[in-house]
């Protein structure tokens, strides 16, 4: 049976239904549509003000990939500059590959671009140094947790290191309703009051957030990658297949079967979510020793980092005192990003 006309252009021949609305389109249409969904995102929630310099984490992976180039389409109407900033986490195997897509991409887009390193902002620590370290202490399964503290530290580093005022991620809708799961499975209140929302003003200091794609499901993101031809690094980390994310990617397939809009209806549940005034958590302070913010003396990469000097590394995982001082330790942030 022949495809379906494109629903938009009715000239074409429809090349996808969309996974969401069943609609049928040509790859051009769908493309349009899909940048028309970001701009609407990024501008519905005033996200990126006119005149930002944007640091955009790029890892080499589909989602960066896509969401660089989307912003640098968009960046024209939006009046943004976007900067590259990547983050070397010294995985042997896996990032070096990852970090040349992302060299390519800069070339290829003539975008800036910088990387930092883990071993040069933390003391000579990889997260290879850190996952042997971790190993012996039943911690293992926390690489993740740990890298996703310091990574997010390195990004907010990098991008003060190019002058930008925002700093963007590629979390998706999938990748957001993992992290809900996540935190509703470790009974975790605190991320869950702050889980809501595009991203972060910029509390304590720290440039503000976004994540541009998170309403845009990670089948579309693909799709978006192949009609536009992306060339993108798509290795699994070594260390992923530890991480506590991949029983809440494999929950969300089985609901999605179930109920397709199942990603975009936790996503939007958190927005809405209202916790009781005896579990919300307490005001953050500040990190005594780099004044990051904190809900204890120090923030989690600096206790991180001091467990690490002691042979002791330590986290505090989901519980605390709300856990508002890093994004980072509500799970992994998926590799690919
Ligand atoms: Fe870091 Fe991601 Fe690898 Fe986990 S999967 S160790 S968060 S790069």
């Amino acid at each position: 049976m022949p495809a379906p006309q494109c629903a938009s252009c009715h000239a074409a021949r429809a090349a996808l239904r969309r996974p969401r609305s069943g609609q049928a389109l040509c790859g051009a249409c769908f493309c349009a549509a899909f940048e028309a969904e970001v701009l609407h995102t990024v501008l519905a929630g005033r996200l990126l003000p006119p005149g930002a310099v944007v640091a955009v984490g790029a890892s080499g992976g589909k989602d960066s990939t896509v969401l660089a180039h989307v912003l640098r389409e968009l960046a024209p109407r939006l009046g943004v500059s976007l900067r590259l900033v990547a983050v070397d986490e010294g995985i042997g195997g896996y990032r070096d590959a990852a970090l040349a897509a992302v060299r390519r991409q800069a070339a290829r887009w003539d975008l800036p671009l910088t990387v930092v390193a883990y071993a040069d902002l933390f003391g000579g620590w990889t997260m290879d140094a850190v996952a042997r370290s971790t190993a012996g202490s039943g911690r293992s399964r926390a690489c993740c947790t740990f890298c996703g503290v310091l990574r997010r530290r390195a990004l907010e580093e990098g991008a003060r290191l190019v002058g930008a005022t925002h700093i963007v991620t590629g979390h998706n809708a999938d990748d957001m309703a993992e992290t809900v799961l996540m935190n509703f499975l470790r009974g975790d209140a605190g991320r869950l009051a702050r889980g809501g929302g595009l991203g972060s003003r910029g509390e304590g200091g720290a440039l503000p957030r976004c994540r541009p794609l998170q309403l845009a499901s990670q089948k579309e993101v693909v799709l978006y990658a192949h009609f536009r031809r992306l060339d993108y690094f798509s290795e699994e980390c070594v260390y992923a297949p530890e991480a506590f994310r991949g029983h809440a990617r494999h929950l969300l397939k089985l609901l999605e079967a179930a109920r397709p809009s199942a990603a975009l209806d936790l996503v939007h549940s958190a927005e809405r979510l209202a916790l009781a005034p005896a579990a919300r958590p307490p005001p953050p302070g500040a990190c005594s020793r780099c004044g990051a913010l904190a809900s204890r003396a120090l923030c989690q990469a600096c206790a991180l980092l001091d467990g690490l000097q002691r042979g002791r590394p330590r986290l505090a995982i989901g519980k605390g005192r709300g856990g508002r001082d890093e994004e980072g330790s509500s799970g992994a942030t998926p590799a690919s990003q």
